[in-house]
């Protein structure tokens, strides 16, 4: 009995909600990005400028007064864990303030906004409802979806040539050479197998830690609470002439990797985004080097790809062409100066350039810009050697001291400039990439924190779904 009024309850909820959904709502905004690009300073910022009404001049829905409330509402993804705002905003307002902790696994939050509408109907019509469903997600899951058309031999050549490719070949050396010490036609022996395979995460964290970023599983890196399973512990192994045991097995590990989690995640997550931004810390990427932006550009691509699904891909029929709109936002942009952020927004852009051109996007508008989600430091002119730098101050997060720094001009002509990305080290000296503490706020009440054109970003994203 209690499992029939159980059922029924769930029923009168899922249709009182298709009934709200009818007048009220929804958009879906999917915020993602590779680990510590900014995806939760990011929403944790957006939702205090939205809650507070705060410096929102280039939303337009905001800048006309039209936001007559925002509140915070339960998510209807019952199952799906919470975007944990109140404790991110917490410690960015601590009077020691911290940066809070990054996505580790897909979270959910629903703001809910009361607006009046836009122009002659405004006289007319009394406020409605949108309800914002922000779907925080790692960047590192979306790229498994390339995996999910390839077969385990497929997989695993693909797997072999990218570690043996220049800028990842030392960092796999020691998994290799594990790899060499296997028979891959051999029996299935749990220990050796799971060293083979701890020895291949260890090689995806090495290339990460070195800045690289197309690296695949995704799990393996940010695993959500799948760390240690067997979905999780196989490794490639080069082709062999019998089908022993390992490699069966290994085999079944990565199907199994496809079908528990990759597909689930697609299905109950991705496939239901309206709108998506997409993080990317180009800043970072510069320091470390011309490598590293060259995989920072193919993982863009491989993004982008992911919302424009194939004909045959087994996603299409379930995303179409449902994303119209997607953001690709350079972080971070209090890092260099005002008059490098133009420069920063034209590099993002000629990193999407050649995925964008192609005909699949003709339907999406695809945007690049330059943002700070919450800006940490101030300009500063700096004269040396008889020079003007253009400088931004700021608390350093490793020693806490105030410094102002140059970290570099970015490119003029950004299509020259990625013409470069075969060299080792960049040809007109390098680029500094910077870490800043989160800096001492103190808010007026209706204030939110200072960004830098996260108003714009919101506009793109959601301007039209506020009017
Ligand atoms: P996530 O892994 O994508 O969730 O990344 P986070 O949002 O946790 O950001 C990672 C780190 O980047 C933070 O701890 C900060 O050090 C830095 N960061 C993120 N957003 C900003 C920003 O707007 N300005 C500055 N200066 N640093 C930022």
């Amino acid at each position: 009995i209690a499992d029939i009024a159980d059922e029924v309850a769930r029923l009168v909820e899922t249709a009182q909600e298709g009934a709200a959904a009818l007048f009220e709502p929804t958009v879906r905004l999917g915020v993602t990005g590779l680990s510590r690009a900014g995806k939760t300073v990011f929403i944790t910022s957006l939702v205090a400028n939205l809650l507070d009404r705060g410096r929102m001049p280039r939303l337009r829905a905001a800048a006309q007064g039209r936001i007559e409330a925002a509140q915070l509402r339960p998510q209807p993804d019952r199952a799906a864990p919470r975007f944990d705002f109140e404790t991110h905003l917490g410690a960015l307002l601590a009077p020691e303030p911290r940066w809070p902790e990054s996505t580790r696994a897909v979270s959910q939050l629903r703001l809910s906004l009361r607006l009046r509408p836009e122009g002659w109907l405004a006289g007319l019509a009394g406020p409605r409802v949108v309800h914002l469903d922000i779907v925080d997600y790692p960047g590192e899951w979306l790229l498994d979806l390339a995996l999910l058309d390839l077969s385990y031999d497929d997989w695993s050549e693909r797997a072999l040539a990218e570690a043996r490719a220049p800028a990842r070949a030392l960092h796999a050396a020691p998994w290799l050479a594990r790899l060499g010490a296997v028979d891959p036609a051999g029996p299935w022996d749990e220990g050796p197998a799971r060293a083979l395979a701890e020895a291949f995460a260890a090689y995806l964290e090495a290339c990460r830690r070195a800045g690289l970023s197309g690296l695949t599983p995704g799990r393996f890196l940010m695993p959500g609470d799948l760390a240690g399973s067997p979905a999780l512990t196989f490794s490639p192994l080069p082709r062999a002439e019998r089908r022993g045991g390992l490699r069966a097995e290994m085999a079944k590990r990565f199907e199994a990797y496809k079908r528990a989690v990759v597909r689930p995640f697609f299905r109950d997550h991705f496939a239901r985004i309206d709108r998506q931004v997409v993080l990317v810390d180009v800043l970072s990427a510069l320091g470390a080097g011309p490598q590293a932006v060259a995989d920072l550009r193919a993982s863009m691509t491989a993004v982008l790809d992911a919302f424009r699904p194939g004909e045959n891909s087994w996603l299409a029929p379930i995303i179409g062409r449902r994303v119209d709109r997607i953001l690709f936002a350079a972080a971070k942009a209090d890092h260099v100066h005002h008059t490098q952020h133009d420069r920063l927004a034209a590099l993002t852009a000629e990193l999407l350039r050649r995925s964008r051109e192609r005909a699949a996007f003709k339907g999406a508008r695809v945007e690049a810009m330059a943002l700070a989600s919450l800006r940490a430091t101030v300009e500063q002119d700096v004269r040396r050697d008889g020079r003007v730098l253009h400088c931004v101050r700021g608390r350093l997060a490793a020693t806490g001291r105030e410094a102002a720094l140059h970290p570099g001009d970015l490119p003029e002509d950004p299509r020259r400039f990625l013409d470069a990305l075969g060299a080792e080290r960049w040809p007109e000296g390098d680029f500094r990439a910077m870490d800043f503490a989160p800096p001492r706020l103190r808010l007026a009440p209706g204030d939110g924190p200072p960004h830098l054109r996260l108003d714009a970003a919101a506009e793109f994203l959601l301007g039209d779904k506020l009017s």
